[in-house]
């Protein structure tokens, strides 16, 4: 069951709940007072009367004026006991349905989100990265080897990332960081997940080492249910691919797990040290084709950041 579904099972219970305890409130008030339990007799008595003589043509108004004079007695003895039936909703606009009259409510998108982020093993200090953060001047705009200097190049790939996490939905590539550490690959990969999250997606960041792990102990366990995250968020980012221990079954979790997120037209983000001789080396054809295939190359080249910010005293 997705995120989203558990949520709108959350959902119809808490308005369930909200309701039937109301009708408690409702219930236990009245046992506590006969007197009230005679004017709804009363009331529906005389409600009774009043549609018979609508019909036949009795004397509608007179009956209807008591109707009103017991109501307002009703209504007044309420008032002096306290007495509340009213369904106490978290969310007035949707009465803990979830669903507005415009779609799905803000509350439940908002319970979306926060969840999506506790799952997505985002670093919380990593919230600073974010597009807007990024910062292209660190990067230097000489012109290298008669390639486009690092800062064009981060250009191109800030843009490339952007259009990835604006338009998420109708992208047909996956994306492939490649280049050496302190270039900014985790920096614009956090900053696609925050921008996806914050749009109700589901991601899941993790490291290479850490997935390959996990796939070995799940593999033990016989859970295989735990891998279901891996395979079903929208998207799904590993982080250093390349250091994880390779073994025959991950790197065939991997490929299975590759193939079958490209079938389900989910997106994944590969970020490596390797370049792509090192990655055809590392992995097998079957892998090697995938990334080659179905991903966009981001090369990330440089001077690293961390090291440059030493150098100037930052
Ligand atoms: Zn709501």
């Amino acid at each position: 069951m997705s995120l989203k579904e558990k949520l709108w099972q959350e959902y119809t219970l808490r308005h369930a709940e909200v309701l039937w305890q109301a009708e408690e409130r409702r219930e236990r008030i009245y046992k506590e007072n006969p007197a009230l339990a005679e004017m709804e007799r009363k009331l529906s008595e005389i409600g009774s009367r009043y549609c018979v003589a609508m019909v036949s043509g009795g004397d509608a108004d007179a009956l209807k004026e008591e109707m009103d004079r017991l109501q307002a007695q009703r209504d007044s003895f309420l008032a002096s006991i306290g007495a509340d039936f009213e369904p106490h909703f978290q969310c007035k606009k949707c009465q803990d349905t979830g669903m507005a009259e415009d779609g799905m409510c803000d509350c439940f998108r908002r319970e979306l989100i926060a969840e999506n982020f506790r799952r997505s093993n985002l670093d919380r200090s990593l919230a600073h990265q974010t597009f807007a953060n990024f910062d292209l001047s660190l990067y230097s705009d000489e012109p290298q080897n008669g390639r486009f200097s690092p800062r064009e190049n981060m250009q191109m790939i800030l843009n490339l990332c952007k259009d990835f996490a604006a338009d998420f939905d109708r992208q047909k590539k996956n994306l492939l960081f490649t280049g050496a550490t302190g270039l900014g690959k985790t920096y614009l990969s956090t900053a696609i997940a925050k921008e996806l999250l914050e749009q109700g997606k589901s991601v899941i960041y993790i490291s290479a080492p850490e997935f390959a792990r996990r796939i070995e102990v799940i593999r033990f366990k016989d859970e295989e249910g735990e891998l279901e995250q891996f395979f079903g968020c929208d998207l799904l980012i590993i982080d250093d691919l390349g250091t994880e221990s390779r073994t025959g079954y991950t790197m065939a979790t991997l490929a299975d797990m590759i193939d079958q997120r490209l079938r389900a037209d989910k997106k994944i983000i590969f970020s490596t040290n390797l370049n792509l001789d090192g990655i055809q080396k590392a992995y097998d054809e079957r892998i090697v084709s995938r990334l080659l295939g179905h991903f966009a190359y981001c090369h990330f080249y440089g001077e690293d950041l961390r090291i440059k910010a030493f150098k100037e005293g930052r």
